[in-house]
């Protein structure tokens, strides 16, 4: 009987241990709004700039990831 329970542990232990780690993968972080890397596929998206601070912005930025300034 204690041979079962240890084997149940050992199977419930290792799908535990696969499904987090599955779970510790998460998505890509967004890119910092602050500087753009010139490397930075964001920069291809550069729609106008911020008419505020003049930072790069792109069309669908509601507003400047730099100031915070809204878009009208
Ligand atoms: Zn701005």
């Amino acid at each position: 009987m204690i041979e079962i329970v240890a084997a149940f542990g050992i199977v419930v232990g290792g799908m535990v241990a696969a499904s987090s780690g599955l779970g510790t993968r998460r998505p890509p972080a967004p890119p910092a709004p602050v500087e753009s890397d010139p490397r930075d596929p964001i920069v291809l998206d550069v729609d106008l700039p911020c008419p505020w601070c003049l930072a790069p912005t792109t069309e669908a930025d509601r507003r400047c990831p730099s100031c915070g300034q809204r878009f009208g």
